[in-house]
């Protein structure tokens, strides 16, 4: 269907380490402060990177991605912190939108999440949203979609999980998909953003994420990779 380049990021090298895993072999470019990996994968280009966490790096290398290696469409595979109580450690979330919840000049009577010329919400691309059904129908697998909310914090804290979902609506919260969304936006490429739940949120959310990142992430990684088929396909 797409023989478009395609970016797969992450926000830590476990977040694709499983995609690298399965690739095999691939080509590493050392470009402003971080690795970028470039391979052929049934006929297409892809360029995978892990970003660091948070906006700053998140947004860095999403526009690395597209701008100096000229991706054309962009993933995103990763775990998140469930606000929703339907999502349990391991399942699965697709970004329908996405929202900065600390980015706040309320002060002059906006909305949270808002400035001047920016949105609320971004919304991610509702094709690859419907591709990832029948992902998830293929693979007997049910996906949440929702909306994700985006700062700069670990939220560990269930007050503050709350207060983000009722402001946002959001079912769960990370710390990089609206800021890769707005780059994306911004450059007109269709993106997709998936995450597997690490953890609640809470009080125990430390200990959770320590303890279920890795299995999460593979899980995230290997709808990513189908999705990839998809697109392919
Ligand atoms: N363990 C790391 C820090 C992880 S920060 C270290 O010590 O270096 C959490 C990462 O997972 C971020 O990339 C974020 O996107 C995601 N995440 C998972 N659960 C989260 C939560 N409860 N709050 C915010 N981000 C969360």
């Amino acid at each position: 269907m797409s023989n478009k380049k395609i970016a797969i990021m992450g926000a830590m090298p476990e977040e694709i380490a499983p995609i690298l895993e399965k690739l095999g072999t691939y080509k590493t470019t050392q470009y402003a402060n971080n690795k970028y990996y470039e391979a052929s994968y049934k006929g297409v280009d892809l360029v995978i990177a892990y970003s660091k966490i948070g906006k700053v790096f998140s947004t860095l290398t999403a526009t690395t991605m597209i701008e100096h290696f000229g991706a054309e469409i962009l993933l995103f595979s990763g775990v998140a912190g469930a606000i929703s109580s339907t999502l349990k450690v391991g399942d699965l979330i697709v970004a329908t939108q996405l929202s900065q919840h600390d980015l706040d000049i309320t002060a002059f009577g906006h909305p949270f999440g808002y400035v001047p010329e920016g949105a609320v919400f971004i919304e991610a691309d509702k094709k690859m949203i419907e591709l990832s059904k029948e992902v998830a129908t293929s693979m007997g697998k049910s996906v949440k979609e929702g909306i994700i909310a985006t700062g700069d914090q670990f939220v560990a804290n269930e007050e503050r999980k709350n207060w983000i979902g009722s402001t946002f609506d959001a079912d769960a919260l990370e710390m990089e998909g609206a800021s890769v969304a707005v780059v994306c936006d911004a450059l007109d490429v269709p993106f997709f953003i998936l995450r597997a739940i690490s953890d609640a949120a809470d009080m125990d959310a430390s200990f959770s994420f320590d303890e279920f990142l890795e299995t999460s992430a593979i899980e995230s990684a290997e709808f990513v990779m189908k999705m990839v088929d998809k697109i392919i396909e």
